[in-house]
């Protein structure tokens, strides 16, 4: 009998986290044309967190960051999907990767897969969860706001422990 619908190689939309951080150039318009170009690709987000102004961590610049974090949902794999953040990435001015002598440097956009599901992948270019996600409250701050009971496919704990046991 003839199937109607084959829909074995259809993988499901998959709910994917992404932190952006600008701290280089007009920092609102970088993050409004992030999300303007990254739904050009990704539809429309699901859900946005409030924009937080933060303290560069990991170096040292008088410039601080403006953070968001922003949910999608794509049927794009990782890697895929890192093209495009990349893409994004370069879009908005950014010519060089962030080590520089082994240093984090000021950039207009940074954009990094936080969470892809509850896939975990350790490749040579995706490392997922984020491997520095939890420690970071420019990251769990503002993903505590649109998703506080998502629970860290490793650590276990949802958003909110993360960000209490951040603040101890
Ligand atoms: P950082 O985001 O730590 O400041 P960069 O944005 O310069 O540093 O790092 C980009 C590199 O990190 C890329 O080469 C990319 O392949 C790699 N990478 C590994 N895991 C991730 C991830 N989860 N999201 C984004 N980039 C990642
Ligand atoms: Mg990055």
């Amino acid at each position: 009998m003839e199937k109607l619908q084959d829909n074995s190689k259809m993988p499901a939309p998959i709910n994917v986290y992404l932190g952006l951080g600008s701290n280089e150039g007009n920092r609102q318009q970088l993050m409004t044309q992030a999300i303007e170009l990254l739904s050009h690709f990704l539809g429309h987000p699901l859900r946005l967190s409030t924009t937080i102004e933060t303290e560069p961590w990991g170096f040292s610049s008088s410039n601080p960051f403006l953070n968001m974090v922003a949910l999608f949902s794509t049927n794009l794999s990782p890697v895929e999907l890192l093209d495009i953040t990349e893409g994004v990435e370069r879009r908005l001015g950014r010519m060089k990767k962030t080590l520089r002598d082994g240093v984090y440097s000021d950039r207009p956009m940074d954009i990094d897969i936080l969470l892809y599901g509850d896939r975990v992948i350790n490749t040579e270019r995706l490392t997922v969860p984020h491997p520095r996600m939890h420690e970071r409250s420019f990251v769990i701050e503002p993903l505590a706001e649109i998703s506080p009971d998502l629970v860290h496919p490793t650590l276990g704990k949802s958003i909110l422990e993360l960000k209490k046991n951040l603040s101890v």
